[in-house]
């Protein structure tokens, strides 16, 4: 039986995967892109509260997939981030870090992205591209020393030079390659929500760092529809809402009414933004972490959270993707088989050290701030206004969140 031919097939139509495809068409690479679930469902009509923060240096496989002009609604730019310690119900501690785009250039530290916004921008791109798009579709993958199988039921059988597993963190892929993972377990649930809120944000995003865990509060432009069917002709200024709690104290978060969660959410947040008021939904999401002690196997590459989960205290986690994505398509773009051996560890190199670099500083930085202890708060309060007045220490971490080399 014939068989047809793509140089890649790619496992996993999430945001990772889905603008891999895309970025790699547009190189002249045949692609075919599986995704167990639907693509449709995955678009949320309605506003939901979901967001990602892109830095500067992870857009690049956005644009180069066609998606960032294609976002239906504009993200927000963060012009500013202030970092500061604190308790619920207290005002923030007065030694804190600021940082200013405009100390290290012209472009902002990245923006929120709302999430609904990337999904309708992938799936009404891969509707118009030349991505072999199937979903729903389970599909079994046999490899071999030159190409691999791709048997998707209903659909027929396919070979590919290039496997590329974008199958989350649970990827089937990577435990099929037997590729050994080590995973951190974090005794902490995230809590994410959207707010409408009575002051401007100024394009400021704040991380506060709480005895719970961090919370953020990132800046978003309204985009007029709120999604819990409420008058929303009133809301001027949203921003979206992370943080992290114990799990017991998160399960009871989730079942609060909204009044409740309201003045929870204000209690964390201080009254720097005004009135406060929920809007779209909230989620709830256990944390972990963890990293795959190899990125590829014979004909198989592992990008974004297959690869690598890591904390969500910095936004970074979609983001790490987006750059394995950039790191695989360059190098694709020069080789005659984008599958061969020497290629995929290449891509290991290029991409281990960011990864484990944000692994490794996220898990820090959440067990030196979800601490009480007086004599750690102390010192880190001061550790936070010494580095406020370091101006070169201060530039390499504002390089280092954009996702740029410092
Ligand atoms: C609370 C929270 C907040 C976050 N905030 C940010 C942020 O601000 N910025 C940021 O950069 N990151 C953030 N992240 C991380 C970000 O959500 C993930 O890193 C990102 O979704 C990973 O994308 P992915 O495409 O690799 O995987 P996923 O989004 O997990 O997509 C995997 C896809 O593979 C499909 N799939 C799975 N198994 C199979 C299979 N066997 N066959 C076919 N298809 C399959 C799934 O249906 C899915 O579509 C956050 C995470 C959390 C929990």
């Amino acid at each position: 039986m014939t068989q047809t031919s793509f140089d890649i097939a790619i496992i996993g139509a999430g945001p990772v995967g889905a603008a891999l495809a895309l970025a790699l068409a547009d190189t002249g690479r045949s692609v075919l892109l599986i995704d167990r679930a639907a693509l449709p469902p995955m678009e949320h009509p309605d506003f939901d509260g979901r967001a990602y923060a892109i830095a500067l240096g992870s857009r690049a496989l956005l644009d180069r997939a066609g998606l960032w002009d294609a976002l239906p609604f504009a993200p927000c730019p963060i012009e500013q981030i202030r970092v500061s310690d604190g308790k619920p119900g207290r005002p923030a501690s007065p030694m804190f870090l600021h940082f200013d785009h405009r100390d290290i250039g012209d472009d902002p530290f990245g923006w929120i992205v709302e999430a609904r916004a990337l999904r309708m921008a992938i799936n009404r791109t891969l509707a118009d591209s030349r991505v072999v798009v199937h979903a729903p579709a389970v599909a079994a993958v046999k490899r071999h020393a030159d190409h691999a199988v791709v048997d998707v039921a209903g659909h027929g059988c396919y070979r590919a030079r290039l496997i590329i597993a974008a199958d989350g963190r649970a990827s089937s892929l990577r435990s099929e390659a037997a590729i050994p993972v080590t995973r951190f377990t974090y005794r902490q649930s995230a809590v994410v929500c959207a707010i409408a809120h009575e002051l401007p944000h100024g394009n400021v995003a704040l991380e506060h760092f709480l005895p719970g865990g961090p919370f953020a509060q990132l800046p978003m432009n309204d985009t007029s529809d709120s999604g819990d069917g409420t008058d929303v002709s009133d809301i001027e200024h949203v921003s979206a809402i992370v943080f992290t709690e114990s799990h017991a104290i998160a399960r009871r978060l989730s079942t609060m009414d909204d009044a409740g969660f309201t003045s929870e959410v204000a209690r964390r947040l201080g009254d720097h933004l005004g009135a406060i008021r929920l809007i779209g939904k909230r989620w709830t999401y256990p944390l972990s972490a963890l990293h795959a002690h190899r990125y590829y196997a014979t004909r198989l590459a592992l990008v974004g959270d297959s690869a690598h989960g890591v904390h969500p205290i910095a936004g970074q986690g979609l983001n790490l993707g987006l750059r394995d994505g950039m790191a695989l398509v360059g190098l694709i773009e020069t080789a005659d088989d984008p599958g061969d051996a020497a290629v995929l560890a290449r891509y290991q190199r290029a991409r281990r050290p960011d990864n484990l670099m944000m692994l490794a500083a996220t898990d820090a930085l959440d067990r030196l701030f979800s601490t009480d202890l007086p004599p750690i708060r102390l010192a880190r309060d001061i550790g936070l206004a010494a580095v406020n007045r370091m101006p070169v220490l201060k530039r390499a971490f504002m390089r280092t969140a954009m996702g740029l080399s410092s």
